[in-house]
């Protein structure tokens, strides 16, 4: 191996989808924004259209064209953004849904689009996109009219369980929508996890596919494998990395691996994390640099030549922990250096 490694469980992937399915009465879509949160937006597609996934969603429309060419004419691919100035040409080609998110995008559907499918974007309090209260109610004759494919909002805390905000927000999506006969949708991963009264018709979940919190029990998609390219001795006394940031309490072998910050193993994760060998953890030493991260190896009983970093142990989420943020950066920044494999 000379490259950083990133294997990717597609039957994993498949895994979690059927679980987080099973949970709801609804229908499980599954959102593939962002590259499938980085991990390779066509064979991640492709194997949830074999597990049985009928709805998938992104961010924008470039991404729902991929996603379009990945999984053929039959499953609907809804676009979170909505219809966006010059989408039109996109959304019709590769038969996109756009989520419209305000009078002005419904306007600029119905007049390029008239007879395209569309859904609607209400905003329930996050303030981010979707219809506002008061423009929902202008327009909502109009909407209806249309025929709609869906109506759906988004959870700004339902990673946080007992948050106000989360009932707050569901009272609102059923004052905007109770009695309107279209589907409706509220959750994603965190949502789904809230129970039956966020289901409604289609959950959405993404983190979850993908083995990241708020889902506990999904299983583990990734595992990120670095070569070694050198080991060497270190006396008492001596420092590791940039900044002088560690130094050797006792004599140490230190082992220096091909993978840093630019690779999405960011920098803040400082210390607290190990790099595995066959198993037995090693702590991930000094500073990570931009193409390199050192790892003391002295307790091992053979000298390595790859180390991994991510497994079922040492999550996307403890790696997120380390550095301060999530398990979705953490995925999301994985980059292009690495080769890929997928397990099928
Ligand atoms: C990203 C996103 C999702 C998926 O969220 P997860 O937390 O990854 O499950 C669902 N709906 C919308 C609107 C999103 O932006």
């Amino acid at each position: 191996m000379t490259t950083a490694r990133l294997t990717i469980n597609l039957h994993s992937i498949a895994r979690n989808w059927r679980a987080l399915d099973a949970m709801t009465a609804a229908e499980t879509a599954a959102v593939v924004k962002a590259d499938a949160y980085g991990l390779g937006v066509e064979p991640v597609a492709d194997a949830l259209v074999e597990a049985g996934v009928r709805k998938f969603f992104v961010a924008v429309a470039e991404e729902g064209a991929a996603v379009r060419e990945a999984v053929g004419p039959g499953p609907m691919i809804g676009v979170f953004s909505g219809h966006m100035e010059g989408d039109a040409e996109l959304l019709r080609k590769h038969g996109l849904v756009p989520m419209l998110n305000s009078a002005q995008q419904l306007k600029r559907h119905l007049e390029a689009l008239p007879a395209h499918p569309f859904g609607i974007q209400l905003d329930t309090g996050m303030n981010r996109l979707g219809m506002e209260p008061a423009d929902w109610a202008e327009l909502r004759d109009l909407v209806l009219g249309q025929h709609p494919v869906l109506i759906m909002s988004h959870l700004a805390c339902a990673d946080e369980p007992d948050h106000p905000m989360n009932a707050k927000q569901l009272r609102a999506f059923k004052q905007m929508t109770d009695g309107v006969h279209v589907p409706r949708s509220l959750s994603a991963t965190g949502g789904i996890l809230l129970g039956r009264d966020y289901h409604f018709d289609l959950c959405r979940p993404g983190i979850g596919l993908y083995g990241g919190l708020p889902y506990e029990e999904a299983r583990p998609v990734v595992t990120v494998d670095l070569p070694v390219i050198q080991i060497r001795d270190v006396a008492v006394g001596e420092t590791v990395g940039y900044g002088n940031s560690w130094t050797a309490r006792r004599p140490s072998k230190i082992a220096t691996v091909a993978a840093g910050y630019a690779d999405g193993l960011h920098r803040a994760i400082g210390g607290g994390i190990d790099a595995f060998s066959a198993g037995q953890p090693c702590p991930v030493v000094g500073r990570i640099s931009m193409d390199l991260i050192t790892v003391d190896v002295t307790d091992l009983k053979e000298m390595p030549t790859s180390l991994r970093i991510l497994n079922g142990h040492q999550t996307v989420d403890d790696l997120a922990e380390a550095a301060g943020t999530i398990g979705y950066e953490i995925l999301t920044s994985l980059g292009s250096r690495y080769s890929r494999g997928y397990v099928e």
